[in-house]
């Protein structure tokens, strides 16, 4: 394990990093964010950071985080009155968009009736049936608070069962913070240069073996390697964690059949994929059934919720039915249920996965051509509705490749989105959203930021 902690941002970078880009007009320190800026020295003086999460502090582009004080279908606005047109949408959780009516309504009536009970609720059951309908790898699921939580626990249930510990994951692959699976993550460990975390016991670090995405031959050297021993392969069907890198032909369905041939579990880590990129996820889109799911984000509409599963035998070790504790006190809870069943119903009343993908696709493909006529390096990878612009010639397969993107550039190109209303994931290593709020009109006025962002990005 790589236990060092590189701190990017220290104060005195993080400045001068700001007096750069302030320089170049790239981000206004002056009164456009001052309520932003007064909102962040407060946080960092109370909360490490000044954020709730890493990668939200900015750190991996420089500048102050504009707070959002609200959103309504494809824009959110700021503490400073600013509205941008938003492709975060909360992390890939809000498909529908902000405040998208049919969600709130639910949300409203169930917190209504009570927020919390500690006891089973009805609204878990469908939940729960429907996710299983949807996704037919899943023969049983358990509802908890994140996707974190979710992993950490399909990992565990992976260990019960073959008897084996050592995982293997995949550099650049991010799946949340258990301590375990903080090893060569991606997401903010990769944007903050923290490959892993401090306070990670080299020996648990030590059970989960890393390879390159997409490198069909390591995995199976590995696992020749340490025959007998590894649990499950942990895998984003889609790598969207060190910005979107789709997995090669043939990629899922080697470590299924890898898995096979060794006993060990292949788990879906769908946490962003799940209902993203088709309403049975990456597994449906790539026809390859893994033995344990994990979800998040969409499933809770925007509350906190994660869930894992798969087949019945393996589920049924998880506590009461089985050995394998994992509990939760606001697990299934009845308000983020609610989020997540109107959100789910939505997604099957009216599938907009294909409207989805065009949009995208025509985004992308528009702002590629946008920066070959500004002479800037650009490639877009995609899948359905998630993005990554990486500055970079050719489209990266690997962490590797990713690394080797210019990610200054990608910083100039943020900044110069963000002044011109457009707020992009605030990283060159993660990807963006489209929601079925975004439609034609907000793809142009995308295109047309681009163009006049390209002017301020050096080629
Ligand atoms: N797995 C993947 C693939 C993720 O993208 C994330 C979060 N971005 C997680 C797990 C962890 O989820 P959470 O932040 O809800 O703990």
């Amino acid at each position: 394990m790589r236990s060092r902690l590189r701190t990017v941002g220290s104060d005195r970078a993080v400045s001068r990093r700001r007096k750069a880009l302030a320089g170049r007009g790239a981000v206004s320190w002056g009164g456009a964010m001052r309520r932003s800026q007064e909102l962040f020295d407060r946080a960092q003086r109370y909360i490490p950071g000044g954020v709730n999460s890493p990668v939200r502090s900015f750190r991996s582009v420089g500048g102050t985080p504009p707070f959002i004080v609200r959103g309504r279908g494809a824009y959110v606005t700021s503490a400073d009155g600013r509205r941008y047109l938003d492709y975060l949408g909360s992390w890939g959780a809000l498909l529908l968009g902000h405040a998208e009516p049919s969600v709130v309504r639910a949300v409203r009536r169930a917190a209504q009736r009570g927020t919390s009970f500690g006891a089973p609720t009805p609204g878990e059951v469908e939940l729960a049936q429907l996710i299983t309908r949807l996704v037919p790898s899943i023969d049983q699921v358990r509802l908890v608070n994140s996707g974190t939580e979710a992993v950490m626990s399909a990992v565990r249930v992976a260990r019960a069962a073959t008897g084996r510990d050592l995982i293997i994951k995949f550099a650049g692959g991010y799946h949340g913070h258990a301590d375990h699976l903080l090893v060569d993550a991606g997401s903010g460990a990769a944007s903050l240069g923290v490959p892993s975390s401090a306070g990670v016991p080299s020996r648990v670090a030590g059970l989960t073996l890393v390879v390159p995405y997409n490198d069909s031959k390591a995995v199976r050297r590995l696992v020749h390697r340490h025959h007998g021993k590894v649990a499950a392969v942990l895998v984003e069907p889609i790598a969207g964690n060190m910005g979107v890198v789709p997995p090669q032909d043939g990629f899922l369905r080697g470590l299924r059949v890898l898995c096979d041939a060794e006993r060990a579990l292949l788990i879906f880590d769908e946490v962003i994929t799940g209902f993203r990129v088709a309403l049975g996820g990456a597994q449906a889109l790539y026809g390859v059934r893994p033995d344990l799911t994990c979800l998040g984000k969409i499933i809770g509409g925007g509350l906190p919720v994660g869930a894992y599963g798969g087949r019945r035998d393996l589920m049924s070790r998880v506590a009461p039915s089985g050995p394998v504790y994992q509990a939760g006190t606001l697990a299934g809870n009845p308000v983020a249920v609610a989020a997540g069943l109107a959100m789910l119903q939505r997604l099957v009343a009216d599938p907009p996965y294909r409207r989805l993908e065009h949009l995208t696709l025509q985004l992308c493909r528009a702002v590629e051509r946008e920066a070959q006529r500004a002479g800037v390096s650009l490639v877009a990878q995609r899948v359905g509705s998630m993005f990554t612009w990486f500055m970079g010639e050719r489209p990266p397969r690997n962490e590797q490749d990713v690394r080797a993107t210019d990610a200054a550039r990608f910083s100039q190109f943020f900044h110069a989105m963000l002044a011109e209303g457009v707020y992009l994931a605030p990283s060159p290593f993660e990807a963006n959203f489209l929601s079925t709020a975004h439609g034609d009109r907000e793809v142009e006025r995308t295109i047309r930021a681009a163009r006049r962002a390209f002017r301020n990005v050096r080629g």
